[in-house]
């Protein structure tokens, strides 16, 4: 049943300032409402516990893409419309494109941000094993000052996350270093569109002389975070890619995931459809 609305209230602030003033003056009470796609589902279920919420869509500070030689960089409140439509996302984090093409529907891609997809921290989220494997770097904002933290190591529990009560998530950048690898993304759900996923796969790699001379690999739906598989890295860099290394690869990832049984997959299907992926990533950078 619909939350009562009077319950809630949304307040507007003018900027960034105001915005993160409000956080830190009332330590716990205000909490982010960017495009609202998670909250208003939690709404409409009666189930949004939490009731004063700052309305930060119209903060210009957290919008914007700028690209440097080095790094892209993208405002939190940048909406999967907005990834679509970058030319140097297209063309150098494609996987990122991906993932935004494949999260809901139209109306869901012009509204939903990354910043909530990164901080609503659900494990089946797709936009996640791209920005893993990218490398993404966030930056948290508060009355205190800027910090950035590798994006790898944020999520530390199911729904756990390295934010203070007076942060903001302002900004998500990525290193611009993937010109000679093969970027593969697959989003494995009930149906093509309008599907949380039972596994999302994201790898990037590369071989020189038939050895594995990188290799990044993240995987949603299999653990209560999404995943980076830093010991299945490890079992490929620097070996030949032959049928012993595609095996111990395979092994390694099935003891590094831990998946579930839950309404929409089975903990078997999920290992079984992750390994497969690898294997179909492994011969993707092998051909
Ligand atoms: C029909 C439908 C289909 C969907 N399909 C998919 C899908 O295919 N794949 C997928 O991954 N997700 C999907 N989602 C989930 C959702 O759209 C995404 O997670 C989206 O990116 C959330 O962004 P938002 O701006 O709407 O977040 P909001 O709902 O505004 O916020 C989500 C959470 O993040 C916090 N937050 C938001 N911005 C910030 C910030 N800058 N700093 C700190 N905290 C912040 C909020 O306080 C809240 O806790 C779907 C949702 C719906 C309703």
């Amino acid at each position: 049943m619909r939350a009562f609305i009077p319950n809630y209230q949304l307040t507007t602030p003018a900027s960034l300032a105001d915005a993160l003033a409000l956080l830190e003056n009332e330590p716990g009470v205000w909490k982010p409402f960017a495009g609202g796609t998670d909250l208003m589902v939690l709404l409409e279920a009666g189930r949004l516990v939490h009731r004063n919420y700052i309305n930060i869509w119209g903060l210009h500070e957290l919008r914007g893409i700028e690209a440097t030689d080095t790094h892209i960089t993208l405002g939190a409140l940048t909406t999967y419309t907005d990834v679509q439509a970058n030319p140097i996302l297209r063309g150098e984090f494609p996987m990122l494109c991906q993932a935004a093409s494949e999260t809901g529907g139209l109306a869901i891609q012009n509204r939903g941000t990354l910043g909530g997809n990164i901080v609503n921290a659900s494990p089946a989220a797709d936009s996640p094993p791209a920005l893993l494997v990218y490398d993404a770097e966030i930056e948290l904002v508060s009355k205190r000052g800027s910090r950035w933290l590798p994006y790898q190591g944020f999520h530390t529990g199911y729904k756990e996350m390295q934010i203070e009560h007076d942060e903001l998530l302002a900004r998500i950048r990525m290193p611009r270093n993937t010109a000679d690898l093969a970027h593969y993304y697959r989003k494995v759900g009930t149906r093509k569109a309008q599907a949380i996923s039972k596994v999302c796969f994201a790898a990037v790699g590369k071989t020189d002389d038939g050895q594995i001379a990188d290799t990044r690999i993240a995987v949603g739906s299999v653990a209560p975070i999404v995943l980076r598989c830093v010991q299945t890295e490890n079992t490929l860099r620097g070996h030949k890619l032959d049928d012993e290394t595609i095996r111990t690869a395979c092994e390694t990832l099935v003891r590094e995931i831990s998946p579930i049984d839950d309404i929409r997959s089975t903990a078997k299907y999920r290992l079984q459809i992750a390994k497969n992926l690898l294997v179909d990533f492994l011969a993707t950078i092998r051909g």
